[in-house]
């Protein structure tokens, strides 16, 4: 389930499929054929593109092994161990910077190539642009809140993070916290075998 972006039209079709012909589709009010449209091109809500995941959504607690997961194929990813859990609370709290704020809060079980194209994005002029836009100064680092690995937008700037926008104890903390991305997505994918 993607997060529906609810269109305009908020009544889903609620009385006329059965008497719904096939034939007209030229209406744009007209009750038929929307089913198979409504959903076909979710949108990012960070950056409004195109979505750059279409996998399994799933919440900043589920992606860190806050709580478990269970996945589309039944598969249940249990919560990681309390120490762990831990680290990651005291994270949050310490360092909001590094975690997802709203609209930019989406989490997917998202595959390798999704992630790679993200990378892309990233690495390419749009990139460039985001980087300029949050005032990133050349070769800073900027981290992404919701982790590429996760679906995480590329260039949205409610998902980047300046390094100069940290302490020196968050900006230490990064190594390990995009360690424990990499290894939570890894798991997640085994489980979602995607
Ligand atoms: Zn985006």
């Amino acid at each position: 389930m993607s997060s529906s972006s609810g269109g305009p039209n908020g009544e889903k079709l609620a009385s006329g499929l059965e008497g719904a012909k096939k034939e007209a589709d030229a209406s744009p009010t007209g009750g038929n054929a929307v089913s198979q449209t409504t959903e076909q091109c979710p949108k990012c809500d960070c950056c409004g593109e195109d979505a750059h995941s279409k996998g399994q959504s799933i919440t900043e607690d589920q992606f860190y092994g806050l709580e478990p997961v269970t996945c589309a194929n039944g598969t249940v990813v249990p919560a990681d161990p309390p120490n762990a859990q831990s680290y990651i609370r005291n994270l949050r709290a310490q360092c909001p910077g590094q975690f997802s704020q709203p609209p930019c809060n989406n989490y997917f079980i998202a595959t390798a190539d999704e992630k790679h194209a993200i990378l892309r994005t990233w690495k390419g002029n749009k990139g460039g642009e985001a980087r300029a836009a949050i005032g990133a100064a050349d070769g800073e680092d900027v981290s992404h809140r919701v982790p590429k690995a996760a679906g995480g937008c590329p260039v949205g700037k409610g998902n980047l993070t300046k390094s100069s926008d940290l302490s020196a104890e968050c900006q230490k903390a990064e190594g390990t916290l995009a360690n424990r991305q990499g290894k939570r997505a890894t798991l997640l994918r085994a489980g979602a075998g995607v």
